[in-house]
């Protein structure tokens, strides 16, 4: 007779069947990360770290290739639209790999009864954005569902590009010593969303930075080359979960002076009035870079040479302490900047 003693026994930890999505889990903080740790990446055998765009070698050619859903609400905001924001954020993301993007699908995901105009309005939005790129749309799909099973639409665009010459960066390229450098104010996007959202009031509208960085970008590796180690681009999460990113798949740490990253006054209040903290606001136009301190004044020079990054600064540089995140605050003590933990505001892309 066999008796199994329940201290000894060993099975796997049941997966709890109560366990659900949250609206947390779209974030971009940390709940996302353990989303796709957890959940996604066994799956599918992903190979880490996590990239904003993956480099698929084929033939002589290296393929940069990426994906993005686009959820935002409400869907026209000061500063841009979903049809816009759809193309940028793919844009972006190929552009954070050194890509030259060359060209994107579209796929419409459409509720019964969204108005004819406004599905008009967006789609010569989304015409106009890829034109401004020069990255022809050139492939998609439609797909309705009926009324109530979605929000009037969703959009995912997928694009590819080429790497440029010389450009590799990587998320987990990122060195002790690298200069860390952003390409211009932080906050402005997660703000005008959730005050337009909101009508919270504010004097002066906040503009979203929705933008393309892909001219940008070209003129960082034109002026820095492989020097330029790693790029993101600071979307859901804010500055704080891309820097945290980046140190977890580089395995370094990184210091910012937090007078020096660049927060605009309305950003500033608006994050005060709503307890929020701006290194934890989406962005939609504004990367963050790590680059060989041989390179950074070059990289910096032409960052402000581009309409993209007028106000590049530097803001901190890359420590040895793997995965710690930290800032020199005002009054000269170090504070740690954490990922976003849950949720702070939920379809801000
Ligand atoms: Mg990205």
């Amino acid at each position: 007779m066999t008796t199994i003693d329940p201290l000894r026994a060993t099975c796997p930890a049941p997966r709890a069947e109560t366990e659900r999505v949250l609206l947390g889990h779209g974030s971009g903080g940390r709940l996302m990360a353990e989303l796709l740790a957890e959940v996604i990446a066994p799956e599918l055998d992903t190979p880490g770290p996590l990239e904003d765009a993956a480099v698929v070698g084929l033939g002589d050619t290296d393929v940069v290739f990426s994906t993005d859903g686009f959820v935002v609400t409400p869907r026209f905001f000061p500063g841009g639209d979903i049809g816009s924001l759809a193309v940028y954020g793919t844009v972006n993301d190929l552009a954070m790999r050194g890509a030259r993007p060359v060209a994107l699908s579209l796929a419409y995901l459409l509720e019964e009864g969204f108005p004819m105009a406004e599905l008009r309005a967006i789609t010569a939005s989304v015409a106009e954005a890829a034109r401004a790129c020069g990255i022809p749309v050139v492939t998609g799909d439609t797909k309705v569902v009926g009324r109530g099973a979605a929000d009037g639409v969703y959009l995912t665009t997928t694009g590819i590009g080429v790497r440029l010459p010389d450009a590799w960066p990587s998320a987990s390229a990122g060195v002790p010593g690298d200069v860390v450098l952003v390409s211009g104010p932080i906050g402005a996007h997660g703000t005008a969303i959730l005050s337009a959202r909101e009508d919270l009031g504010f004097e002066t509208a906040i503009t979203s930075d929705s933008r393309p960085l892909h001219g940008l970008v070209a003129a960082m590796i034109g002026a820095g080359g492989a020097d330029v180690h790693t790029l993101r681009d600071a979307t859901r999460g804010g500055l704080a979960s891309a820097l945290n990113e980046l140190a977890e798949a580089s395995r370094v740490g990184v210091e910012i002076i937090e007078a020096d990253v660049p927060v605009p006054a309305q950003v500033a209040s608006a994050c005060e009035l709503l307890g929020l903290d701006p290194l934890h606001v989406a962005n939609e136009g504004c990367l963050v870079a790590f680059v060989a301190p041989r390179s950074a004044d070059a990289v910096l020079a032409a960052m402000r040479d581009d309409p993209a990054g007028r106000e590049a600064r530097v803001i901190g540089h890359v420590t040895g302490d793997p995965g710690r995140v930290t800032a020199r605050t005002l009054v000269g003590a170090s504070r740690i900047v954490d990922m976003l933990v849950g949720e702070q505001l939920p379809r801000i892309c």
